[in-house]
């Protein structure tokens, strides 16, 4: 018996995510919400973590990966898409509190403006639902990740994309540390937010099950950086 855990280490999951450009290879697919593939030697077989014997996959190519020989799934590692890697956020509640830079954001539709541009804002389409949206500042001179109405599109060239399955988090990373991060999440009762986020307590008027959208962002070489606890500009 192994006491291996069946997730791969961080670092193992950087790697095979990165090495299929961030989306699914197979065929047709490039779906970036990723999971890992162990098939040489498949999983039951042995355990193991070893990223040579492992691919990322979508979690509908993974269902259907035992149908691939070895030697398809090692061809697929090498397999990039010749497009960007683009997703969306499910999540649409007429009511959602925007956590960014230790501040929260309740019916405040532009939550973080940069001279007369927005960087954070949310926009409610026809039917009242709220949608983020989000430019990501640089200094780098090269294009960035963009979140439109909850639809976002990698651009640049990150060193990391992190996007569950369960679509609830974006996180990507680039070489000059620009960063952002977003994360969905529903919680169910006032004592469920007590600990993380109390001062959510304190505003008027808010329901439970109540959704937040944390985001966090770095813009390298620059003192502008927003995460959950505190905000900088300057
Ligand atoms: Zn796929």
């Amino acid at each position: 018996m192994s006491s291996l855990s069946r997730k791969p280490p961080a670092e193992v999951r950087r790697q095979l995510r990165r090495e299929v450009g961030f989306g699914c290879p197979a065929p047709g697919c490039g779906n970036p919400y990723l999971e890992y593939h162990h098939f040489d030697p498949e999983w039951h077989v042995k355990p193991h973590h070893n990223p040579a014997g492992m691919v990322a996959l979508c979690a509908t190519h993974h269902a259907k990966a035992d149908a691939w020989t070895i030697e398809q799934c090692r061809a697929l590692k090498g397999t990039t898409l010749d497009r960007s890697v683009a997703g969306k956020f499910e999540w649409m509640r007429r009511e959602v509190i925007g956590i960014i830079g230790g501040n929260y954001f309740h019916e405040t539709p532009d939550m973080i403006v940069f001279g007369s541009a927005k960087l954070v804002w949310f926009e409610r389409d026809e039917d009242g639902y709220l949608l983020l949206s989000l430019n990501m500042l640089s200094i780098s001179g090269q294009p960035r990740t963009k979140l439109r109405a909850n639809d976002w599109l990698i651009e640049g060239d990150p060193i990391d994309v992190e996007s569950p399955p369960n679509g609830s988090r974006l996180r990507v990373r680039y070489e000059n540390g620009d960063e952002v991060d977003i994360r969905f999440k529903q919680w169910e009762t006032p004592e469920s937010v007590q600990k993380e986020h109390p001062r959510i307590l304190d505003i008027e008027d808010v329901s439970f099950p109540v959704v937040t959208a944390e985001v966090k962002m770095i813009a390298a070489g620059t003192d502008y950086q927003f995460d959950s606890k505190k905000s900088q500009m300057g």
